[in-house]
C-alpha cells in the first residue's frame, strides 16, 4: 500500500490492518507535526524558554501504539529536519512488520522500533519526547498519565478516542465517568461536549504535574476524536484550570440549550511589571440553575453533563499556519486536502465562540414554526448585534454569541 511517501506491506490475515479510513487522520497528523514544528522554531528563535529547551536535543516522535509502523514511516518521511520517530508495539507480529517496514522504505537511520508495554514504555522516558502520537482502537485513557509525563516541556501530544459511543451518547455514562471523570450528554452537540471532556481528562491528568494545556486543534472527525494539545509545564497556569472547566444542564431531550457552570473563579490583577497575580475563590452558583429541573425554554427535563473543558479548542495561530502546510505552501501537498482545508475553515470561525451550538430545526419544532433559512438567522442576529458561525461537529448547526433570550426572539 502507498500512502504519502510511505510504501507498506500488508499482511493479508494477521493481527496487522491497514485502515484505509484512517487516512484523513494521518494526512492531518502529518500537517499538525509540520506545523507544530514550525511553530517550536519560531519560538525558539525568538527565545522562548520552552522551545529552546526541546531544540537542543532535537525533534523527536513516538508512534506510541504503532502496528504496522505506518504513521512513523510517514513522519520519518515527510517531516522534514526530525532527529528520530520511535515506534512502539507489544506485538510481536507488529515488530515484524515495523522492522520489515522500516527497511522498506530506507528509512532505518530516522525510525527506531521497541517491542514493550507501551505505558511501561513511556513512563521510562520522562519528557524526553517533541511529539508522542497516541492511535490506539478504542480510548487513550490508559494512557494519558505516562504520555504526558514523556513529552517534552511545551511539546505536542496527539490524541485519538476512536469510543465515542461512550463519550458522545447516553448509552453508557457510568463507563465515561470512569474512562473520561465526567458525564456524557447526548443529541445534537454530544460530539462536541465528548470532546471536551477528553480534554478536561487530559488536563486534570497534566495539572497534577504542573502541566498546562494548550489546545491547538481538537475536532471530531467521522465516528472518532482527535485533539492535538501543546503541553507546558506551568505552575501558575494549572490554577486556572477550575475556571476553564464548567459542568453544564442541558436540555439534551427537548429544545437543546444549555447552561453552564464554571468550576472556578479567578480575579486577574496585572501589575505594571506586566505580570499578573490572581485571588482564587469558589465560584458562585449560576443563578439560572435553580429551575426545580425543568428547562427554562421548553419545560423538558434537564440533564447534568461535565465537567469538562470550557475554554476555546484550537488556537487560530496554529490553524493559520496549518493551512499553510496543507496546500503544500511549506512542503509537499496532502492527498485529502480537500478535506483538511474544509475543516479547518469552520473551526477557525469556531474559536469566536463559546461551547456548543443550536440547531434551528429543533427549536422550530418548540415554538411550532418553520425552520428559517440558516442565512436568514445569521442575518437577524447580525442585526441585533450578534455574531455567529458553524460548528464542524454538525451540518445545520449556529454557533453564536447571542443569549438565549435573544435566540428565541429570532426565530420567532
Ligand atoms: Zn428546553
Amino acid at each position: 500500500v502507498q500512502e504519502g511517501l510511505a510504501r507498506i506491506i500488508i499482511q493479508r490475515d494477521g493481527e496487522v490492518f491497514y485502515n484505509p479510513i484512517q487516512i484523513f487522520n494521518r494526512d492531518l497528523t502529518v500537517a499538525a507535526i509540520n506545523s507544530f514544528k514550525i511553530l517550536a522554531e519560531k519560538e525558539a528563535q525568538k527565545g522562548t524558554p520552552n522551545s529552546s529547551k526541546t531544540e537542543r536535543v532535537g525533534f523527536s516522535i513516538l508512534d506510541a501504539l504503532s502496528a504496522s509502523g505506518l504513521r512513523a514511516i510517514r513522519y520519518a518521511l515527510e517531516i522534514p529536519g526530525l532527529n528520530s520517530v520511535t515506534a512502539v508495539d507489544n506485538s510481536t507480529t507488529s515488530i515484524l512488520e515495523i522492522q520489515r517496514n522500516i527497511e522498506v522504505n530506507g528509512v532505518t537511520a530516522k525510525v527506531d522500533y521497541v517491542y514493550d508495554d507501551t505505558v511501561a514504555f513511556m513512563h521510562s522516558r520522562s519528557r524526553e519526547f517533541s511529539v508522542i502520537d497516541l492511535d490506539p482502537y478504542g480510548s487513550a485513557a490508559p494512557f494519558l498519565d505516562a504520555a504526558i509525563t514523556a513529552v517534552k516541556d511545551g511539546g505536542l501530544l496527539c490524541v485519538t478516542c476512536t469510543d465515542a459511543a461512550v463519550w458522545a451518547s447516553s448509552a453508557y455514562p457510568e463507563k465515561c465517568f470512569a474512562l473520561y471523570g465526567g458525564i456524557p450528554s447526548k443529541g445534537d452537540y454530544s460530539h462536541e461536549a465528548g470532546i471536551r471532556i477528553i480534554l478536561h481528562a487530559i488536563a486534570t491528568c497534566a495539572a497534577r504535574y504542573g502541566i498546562t494545556v494548550d489546545p491547538l486543534l481538537c475536532v471530531k472527525i467521522d465516528f472518532y476524536a482527535r485533539l492535538f494539545v501543546r503541553l507546558r509545564h506551568s505552575p501558575l497556569a494549572v490554577k486556572l484550570l477550575g475556571q476553564s472547566s464548567m459542568v453544564v444542564y442541558t436540555c439534551d431531550e427537548g429544545c437543546g440549550s444549555w447552561t453552564q457552570q464554571s468550576l472556578g473563579s479567578a480575579k486577574a490583577k496585572n501589575h505594571e511589571t506586566g505580570s499578573s497575580t490572581y485571588k482564587f475563590a469558589r465560584p458562585t452558583l449560576n443563578a439560572q440553575f435553580s429551575t426545580g429541573g425543568r428547562c427554562l425554554h421548553c419545560g423538558s427535563r434537564l440533564s447534568l453533563a461535565g465537567p469538562m473543558y470550557a475554554a476555546d479548542l484550537h488556537n487560530s495561530e496554529f490553524i493559520a499556519l496549518m493551512q499553510k502546510t496543507v496546500n503544500g505552501e511549506l512542503g509537499k501537498p496532502l492527498r485529502t486536502r480537500k478535506r483538511i482545508n474544509g475543516l479547518l475553515v469552520t473551526v477557525k470561525q469556531e474559536i469566536e465562540f463559546g461551547p456548543f451550538f443550536f440547531l434551528p430545526n429543533r427549536l422550530a419544532k418548540v415554538i411550532r414554526c418553520p425552520t428559517p433559512p440558516l442565512w436568514a438567522l445569521q442575518e437577524f442576529l447580525l442585526q441585533l448585534g450578534y455574531t455567529s458561525g458553524r460548528s464542524h461537529c454538525r451540518p445545520g448547526s449556529i454557533k453564536t454569541d447571542a443569549p438565549w433570550h435573544v435566540i428565541w426572539e429570532a426565530m420567532r
